[in-house]
């Protein structure tokens, strides 16, 4: 198989502090791709009215992120509508970016993961890797013949669910969106209006999930949040309370790796999203520059 191609600046995230500092780095004439989860959403869009961004008052957060991206795609930028499950350093000193189905390569990476606001599950942390996941994908074949339950924020566990379905005796799909879903697989049972509460173990590994209604049996638990905390991303990744730990910079505490947005603190508007964006993509440009790549 071909080598997968090097791009130069990597973007995590396609909120406005995304589309920024890819649009910024690809005016330095940079190589970019971005990622941005099943939908390419953002928090702002949203807002009903915005009324704070210089040049555009009253407009709508739909309508201004759609004006971002369609200005970012005039750069012909690969937008690549997938989340990042794991960043991690290859053997050649570039980053890895591990999706569902493949892994890319970049000399810097720029995290615009915006802020998670939804909290983990009682039992969630102590479990991740004994049952707990957040690719059924990519861990789906230990569950062959197995129970799993996929609590869905985003709908991009309905896709999992039905793979899931493919081989496991019966998937619990929990659907924490707006838009639930029609199954066609017998195996699939879809639970709606009910609220995830605790998940149990048993002998350190999955053995149910508890929800406000009922209590499922399951041996698996996958769960698809708008956004994981940056720690889960990028191990040993340095934060300040629940942000990325940041210099003025905007680089964090890993050569290459810069942050911008929402997820390296207050306060969370769009003004300082574009401008921290736009800061780490010239700082991601000087660090590639000075390093002769
Ligand atoms: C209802 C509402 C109204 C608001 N109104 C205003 C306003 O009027 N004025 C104002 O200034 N601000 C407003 N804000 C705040 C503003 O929306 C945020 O500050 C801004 O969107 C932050 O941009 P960001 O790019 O940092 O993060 P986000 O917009 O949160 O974008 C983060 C992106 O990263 C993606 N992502 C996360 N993890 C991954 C991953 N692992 N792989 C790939 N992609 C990933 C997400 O899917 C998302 O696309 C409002 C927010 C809300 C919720």
């Amino acid at each position: 198989m071909a080598e997968p191609e090097v791009y130069d600046v990597a973007v995590i995230g396609c909120g406005p502090a995304g589309l920024s500092a890819a649009l910024n780095a690809a005016v330095r004439r940079k190589k970019v791709v971005l990622f941005g989860g099943e939908f390419c959403v953002s928090k702002i869009n949203r807002s009903p009215q915005v009324d704070n961004f210089l040049g555009r008052p009253g407009v709508t957060g739909e309508a201004l992120h759609r004006e971002f991206v369609a200005h970012v795609r005039e750069f012909d930028i690969p937008m690549i509508n997938k989340r990042v499950i794991n960043v991690f350093p290859d053997e050649d000193g570039l980053f890895g970016l591990a999706i569902k189905d493949r892994i890319h390569r970049a000399r810097t990476v720029i995290l615009t993961v915006g802020m998670a606001v939804t909290r983990t599950l009682e039992g969630e942390e102590g479990l991740i890797g004994r049952g707990v996941g957040y690719c059924a994908t990519c861990d789906g074949p230990l569950f062959q013949g197995k129970t799993v339950a996929i609590i869905d924020y985003t709908r991009e566990g309905i896709e999992e669910a039905v793979y899931m379905a493919g081989f496991c005796a019966r998937v619990y799909y929990v659907c924490m969106h707006t838009e639930p879903p029609r199954f066609e697989q017998e195996n699939i049972e879809l639970l709606k209006g009910v609220k995830p509460v605790r998940i149990l173990g048993a002998d350190g590994t999955v053995s149910a999930l508890a929800l406000d209604q009922q209590t499922v049996e399951v041996d698996g638990v996958f769960i698809f949040r708008e956004a994981f905390p940056p720690q889960d991303l990028v191990p040993g990744l340095e934060l300040e309370g629940n942000h990325i730990k940041v210099s003025r910079g905007m680089e964090t505490n890993i050569p290459g790796m810069f942050a911008a947005g929402d997820c390296t603190g207050k306060p969370y508007q769009l003004g300082k999203s574009v401008g921290e964006g736009q800061v780490a993509a010239l700082n991601a440009v000087a660090y590639l520059d000075s390093a002769g790549k």
